[in-house]
């Protein structure tokens, strides 16, 4: 027994010591923030108050329960009070509180401004707390120092492809293949590339320069078209595409059907993947589980992990990262990442969709698939206050999954701090070219 405790005991002291590489989130840049707070060029402040805390995940959970969807987006975007806000949302707090996302909030609470649970008495000092950690270096601040994560790669929302941030060491930036494929952006690509496209050739003469102009200094490609269709992507061939694209310029995107629309998104899906593979890129896909509530087509979603198979195998010389374990269908997410040599597992955002599940996969994962494909932490998250809660449910769930592996026999316990390292920062390292990119940006800035 009092071994088995010391295991526990060292396998929690190894993960609480060691640094995350944050492999997702959807951060905007710190200025961003900051100009946010303050309001700008007649745009009114935005609010920044507990309810914060309930961005994109949490608040979903509290709709499920019953909350309206009406007075969810009061909390969220009116300067009524904190208490006000919290009276609102309370009963459906109290039923929703034993999730991973309320975890998260809670958490978060606990780590950023020491209290325990966020409740009417505190929601208030909670506010104030927070809206004054609103400051130059405060995402530093939280990302490194209380969430103890050495560098995060983001997902931009607010840039067309690829953000140019003002904090590549801290924020690595995916290249967003959405506006390049499957969601055809084709105004604002042609405004970023300072080019039309009259053809499929100048379109991907266009997704050509996206790459030779972001490719260097991006950490991954990123797609999450799994929200809008299948990914069943097929060889559809050049001179099936191009009249279709052309079609789709000159008449509009309503003028194709669904079946052309979904030729042309799977040709450029095809040439995008060849790209992220000239550029050495991890080509990250979102499967499984959708953010928001009542219309995940589950049908459609359990097909992800089986879909891929095809497009892994004719990508031999790329890598895919499956994101979020493609929950609740992990176990096809584990088939994939051992047999297919170009399948990788990421764990973003699993951690609080279903803690539980997610232990439960990490151990299945780490008995059936090889240890170096699999990456343990993405919070996932716009608001930065959001990562360290995530990060403490990780390690939490993490050391608990060891631990249970020892305890079992399955793991020596000598072998858990080479094992530990390398699923929370040594297997980005040696996927993602992060050391790359920032000798990249440096000599951008030096020419720019
Ligand atoms: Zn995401």
């Amino acid at each position: 027994m009092a071994e088995a405790a010391d295991s526990a005991r060292t396998i929690a002291e190894l993960v609480a010591a060691t640094p995350f590489v944050d492999t997702h989130e959807h951060l905007s840049d710190e200025s961003r923030r900051l100009d946010a707070l303050a309001g700008s060029e007649g745009k009114p402040a935005t609010v920044c108050d507990f309810s914060l805390l309930f961005s994109h995940y949490a608040d979903s959970d509290l709709i499920v329960a019953g909350l309206p969807p009406d007075d969810m987006k009061q909390i969220r975007e009116t300067a009524m009070s904190p208490k006000e806000k919290f009276r609102l949302l309370a009963p459906y707090y109290a039923a929703a509180r034993h999730t991973g996302y309320q975890r998260n909030v809670r958490e978060s609470v606990r780590l950023l401004y020491g209290e325990d649970d966020l409740t009417e008495a505190n929601c208030e000092r909670i506010s104030e707390r927070l809206a004054e950690g609103v400051k130059p270096g405060f995402y530093r601040h939280i990302l490194k120092d209380v969430a103890r994560v050495e560098y995060c790669q983001v997902n931009n929302l607010d840039s067309c492809v690829f953000c140019e941030t003002e904090m590549p060491e801290l924020l690595a930036q995916d290249i967003s293949t959405v506006p390049l494929c499957t969601g055809l952006d084709i105004v604002n690509v042609e405004r970023l590339a300072e080019r039309e496209a009259y053809s499929l050739k100048d379109w991907k003469e266009i997704i050509d320069w996206c790459f030779a102009t972001f490719g260097p200094r991006a950490i991954a490609t990123k797609n999450q078209c799994a929200y809008g269709r299948a990914l069943d992507f097929e060889q559809v061939s050049e001179e099936d595409a191009a009249p279709l694209f052309e079609r789709l310029l000159t008449k509009g995107p309503k003028d194709l059907s669904n079946e052309e629309r979904k030729a042309v998104e799977d040709h450029l899906f095809h040439y995008c993947i060849d790209q992220a593979a000239e550029y050495r890129l991890p080509v990250k896909l979102h499967t499984g589980y959708y953010a928001g509530h009542g219309g995940m087509p589950l049908h459609r979603v359990r097909a992800n992990a089986g879909d891929l198979c095809p497009v892994m195998k004719a990508h031999r010389n790329a890598n895919f990262v499956l994101f979020h374990i493609d929950y609740p269908y992990q176990d096809e997410a584990i088939a994939l990442a051992k047999h297919y040599p170009n399948a990788y597992v990421d764990m973003c955002w699993a951690w609080i969709i279903n803690p539980r599940a997610s232990v439960r996969f990490l151990k299945e994962y780490l008995m059936a698939a090889p240890a170096n494909k699999v990456f343990t932490f993405g919070g996932d998250y716009r608001p930065v206050e959001l990562v360290p809660g995530h990060a403490a449910v990780a390690r939490q769930g993490l050391a608990q999954a060891i631990t249970e592996l020892v305890h079992e026999k399955w793991l020596d316990i000598d072998d858990a701090p080479e094992l530990i390292d390398r699923i929370m920062r040594g297997n980005a390292h040696a996927l993602y070219h992060y050391e790359d990119t920032l000798e990249h940006w440096s000599s951008h800035e030096r020419t720019t």
